[in-house]
């Protein structure tokens, strides 16, 4: 018998499973638009050609495999925080910064999430409902409690902000407020300007802690600059914050697991200390990160030609999203005879469409349609193509009613 026998069949993630289940089906027409990453217009995978060049000038200087320092690529961790924050930002001018390399967004939620564990016992970390799912999993591993703040309104598909705003209010004075920078996932609901502002004032006012996740800088609407709007603003008030960075979609580096964990601290010296623990946490999880994604961003963003060229295609990858966006809402008002508003469909930003459709409706749109989605109503427009768009709101439309 074995020693393991106690071990439980454990659930599926419900994302990854997602692809899984997608791959096994021998359907023609099958869609997955599950997991969150940019095809082409043919549904292939796409690699940028900055990438490609930022490798051939790796294999040209013949650079070595030599393990990294614990803190990561130094040229990276550089361009990281610029990009985020904007290279002439006073946080940068005065190294207020704590930024470690990590394993992509995920690695580096977790590590933010160990350094609360360790440094603000029983503090809570506030997500939104809904969130990306696997915060949660996050913070649960980390054993850092959290709580939901409303953030979706079903009637309006829209944000409820005044939920979130009075939820943020009523949290224990030095919560953290996780946030995500931009492209809200699940939902492409994003605050406005003016609503970002009026959330930093409650978090400022309640002394509570921000922490972003920054996911799609440049996704969402093709520009960095404007992507980073709401780290900037709070950044901009000498708030002290925590933002976790990726560059899965933006530079399409899924699998090169490169991202980072930057602590903006009132002073140099406590950036210093913060760093220091941040290495400490590291050390016995991973010990050092991978090499080859950080060169590849140090190497484009670094590189003022190979610069302007990823933001062309990452408008590219944007623009793409967008017109795929258009005309799945166009099809669905053509087509859905109901008079069914589907505007918060063109509302909506980044690489998700939130589409209202329940579990049992989600059910529908996989068994019959062959749509592969999450149970909770999120489509990847970057799975989808042009030509897929009337298909899609065929299923929709039939999945509603
Ligand atoms: N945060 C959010 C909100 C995300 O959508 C994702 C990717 N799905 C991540 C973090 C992390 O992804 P990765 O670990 O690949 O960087």
């Amino acid at each position: 018998v074995s020693k393991f026998e106690g071990v439980t069949m454990a659930p599926p993630d419900p994302i990854l499973g997602v692809s899984e289940a997608f791959k096994a089906s021998t359907n023609q027409s099958k869609l997955n638009l599950g997991v969150g990453a940019y095809r082409t217009e043919e549904l292939q995978p796409y690699v940028l050609d900055v990438v490609k060049k930022a490798e051939n000038l790796m294999i040209e200087r013949g650079e070595n495999k030599e393990y990294l320092p614990i803190e990561g690529l130094a040229a990276f961790n550089k361009v990281t925080a610029e990009l985020l924050f904007g290279a002439d930002n006073p946080v940068i001018k005065q190294q207020k910064v704590a930024t470690v390399q990590g394993l992509s967004g995920t690695g580096s939620l977790r590590l933010a999430a160990a350094l609360i564990e360790r440094y603000f016992p029983g503090a809570k970390v506030l997500i939104s409902s809904p969130t990306w799912g696997n915060h949660k999993n996050i913070f649960n591993d980390s054993r850092v409690p959290w709580s939901e703040y409303r953030y979706y309104d079903p009637k309006t598909v829209g944000l409820d902000f005044e939920g979130m705003i009075s939820d943020i209010k009523a949290a224990p004075e030095g919560s953290f407020v996780l946030l995500h920078g931009c492209a809200h996932n699940p939902t492409g609901i994003d605050p406005t300007p003016d609503q970002w502002e009026k959330i930093a004032d409650v978090i400022q006012e309640k002394n509570h802690i921000p922490f972003f996740d920054v996911a799609y800088q440049g996704f969402a609407s093709g520009s960095l600059d404007t992507d980073a709007a709401s780290v900037r603003l709070f950044a901009a008030r000498d708030l002290e914050l925590l933002v976790a960075q990726s560059y899965s979609k933006n530079l399409g580096l899924y699998a090169e697991r490169i991202g980072a964990i930057n602590v903006v601290c009132t002073s140099s010296d406590t950036a210093t200390r913060v760093k220091s623990q941040l290495k400490r946490i590291a050390r016995p999880m991973y010990s050092n990160p991978p090499v080859h994604g950080a060169r590849i961003v140090a190497n484009v963003v670094g590189d003022p030609t190979l610069f302007g060229e990823w933001k062309a295609e990452m408008e590219m990858m944007a623009g793409r999203i967008k017109n795929v966006r258009q005309k799945l809402y166009d099809n669905l008002t053509a087509k859905d005879k109901s008079g069914k508003d589907w505007s918060f469909i063109l509302k909506q930003i980044g690489m998700f469409s939130f589409t209202g459709l329940n579990k049992a409706q989600t059910e529908n749109m996989t068994n019959k349609w062959h749509v592969y989605m999450t149970k909770d109503g999120r489509i990847s427009l970057a799975g989808l193509s042009l030509a897929k768009c009337e298909y899609l709101s065929d299923a929709i439309i039939d999945s509603y009613h």
